[in-house]
């Protein structure tokens, strides 16, 4: 059977290991991390997956975490405003949650990698705990028919060349902040389902709140987007996670008091439940060059890196490994050359192309017509719906969210009074 080495033991380089497995093919696998150092490790990401990205994981039967994890059946939106009248100085102007047509679920990626890693060592297949250097795969690449790097954001990357018309920054757009926290008061807007809310604050970030399944079970994240050199901008050099949190509430209290209200008794999760830093959104070019001239595939954040503001990089990773498995196992014995790596991420790249569109868009403070379209969405569920089904459709938003020709129509269209163009 074919030999197939996949670098990098994350969200999408697990799922195609062991989908790859199920197929029968020969698969090693690069950790730089044991199972037990990740889940003993720090948390790493939201990881708030929607319906079509979940899917693919059941169709591998690797959803194990399905009945545990809180199931997240809306996605609310609320918009700060300057509110002289509040303690805080902002209230909020806009509140609405919109329902999800199929679950979304959260479950800490170190419970799942950890998870993941054993249950692939377990069905056979070859685990080495190594961070791989370039050289390691210049001799590895004599050695298998393809290899795959989904090593996320790290050094690997450098690989892989910036595709400059395709990465419209070229600086960090967000500065990252988790806390997973339990004891969070019940959300009081609709205590009977849970979702995911995203607060806007024009000019200062955004702040997310969703439920999750961690290490010490059921919990909720706390997780700030600050504008960068902005006032919640501030988690450089907080090492202490005791800081950590009281910033994160501080913050929640200033911007987002109705979040901070239920907020008041949250306590940190475990000794590594936080993190803090910022990266620039990058989509690279998919095919690598080694020194001794193999080639290598990139892989899901390798290639496609959005900020996380959106909530995209794992479901994009589990589309794009789903993507990438469909085009192995079509390609049977055939070589794995140049002209097929590429053609595998083009296949990505049409679902991959939305999502870093909508989530590049989001990241540039919102244009009237996306604020009429927020405000309408608090009138008109159908619209509130629509939005929150994008998170797991993001082609959905070329139809209604860019143009605001076409947002106009389209709230005409399902009847919002006093909606009016310009
Ligand atoms: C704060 C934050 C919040 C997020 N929230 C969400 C969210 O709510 N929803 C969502 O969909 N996405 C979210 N994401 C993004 C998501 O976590 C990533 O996009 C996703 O994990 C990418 O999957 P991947 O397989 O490409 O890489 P990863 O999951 O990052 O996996 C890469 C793996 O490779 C390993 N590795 C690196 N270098 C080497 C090496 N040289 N040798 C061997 N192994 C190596 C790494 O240690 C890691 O285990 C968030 C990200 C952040 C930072």
């Amino acid at each position: 059977m074919r030999k197939i080495l996949v670098v990098g033991a994350g969200q999408s380089g697990l799922q195609l290991a062991l989908g790859l497995q199920s197929y029968g093919y020969e698969i090693t696998l690069l950790s730089n991390r044991t199972p037990d150092e990740l889940r003993s490790g720090r948390v790493m990401s939201t990881q708030c997956m929607f319906h079509t990205a979940l899917q693919h994981e059941r169709d591998l039967q690797l959803g194990f975490w399905e009945s545990q994890a809180p199931r997240v059946e809306g996605l609310g939106v609320s918009v700060a405003a300057p509110d002289p009248a509040s303690p805080s100085g902002y209230s909020r102007a806009v509140d609405w949650v919109g329902r999800l047509d199929g679950i979304a679920q959260s479950v800490d990626q170190r419970i799942k990698m950890a998870g993941w890693m054993e249950t692939f060592a377990q069905r056979g297949g070859q685990l080495v705990i190594h961070g791989a250097a370039v050289s390691d795969l210049d001799y590895f690449s004599r050695l298998y028919d393809l290899v795959l790097v989904s090593a996320g954001k790290g050094e690997l990357v450098a690989m892989f060349g910036r595709d400059t018309a395709r990465s419209p920054y070229a600086t960090p757009q967000r500065a990252l902040s988790v806390a997973y926290v339990h004891g969070l008061g019940p959300r009081p807007e609709h205590p009977d389902f849970d979702a995911v809310r995203c607060n806007l604050v024009p000019g200062v970030g955004e702040f997310f709140v969703m439920p999750t399944l961690t290490v010490t079970g059921r919990a909720d994240i706390l997780f700030w987007e600050g504008v960068p050199g902005g006032p919640v901008d501030a988690f450089q050099g907080v090492n202490d996670p005791a800081d950590h949190l009281s910033l994160t509430l501080e913050l929640m209290e200033r911007y987002t008091p109705w979040e901070y209200a239920r907020a008041m008794k949250v306590e940190l999760t475990d000794a590594n439940a936080t993190l803090a830093g910022r990266y620039t959104p990058t989509v690279r070019h998919p095919v690598g060059r080694l020194p001794g001239g193999g080639l290598v595939l990139g892989v899901a954040d390798v290639v496609v890196a959005n900020d996380p503001l959106t909530g995209q990089g794992s479901n994009s990773a589990s589309k794009c490994a789903a993507s990438y498995l469909e085009s192995i196992v079509a390609h049977g014995d055939r070589e794995f050359d140049e002209a097929w790596m590429r053609a595998t991420f083009d296949r990505h790249w049409e679902s991959a192309r939305h999502t870093t569109r909508w989530t590049n868009a989001m990241l540039a403070p919102p244009p009237e017509h996306v604020l009429r379209m927020f405000d309408a969405a608090g009138r008109l569920q159908p619209v509130a719906d629509r939005f929150a089904n994008g998170f797991d459709d993001p082609s959905d938003f070329e139809d209604f969210f860019y143009d605001a020709e076409k947002t106009d129509a389209y709230l005409a269209a399902v009847g919002g009074e006093g909606v009016t163009a310009g």
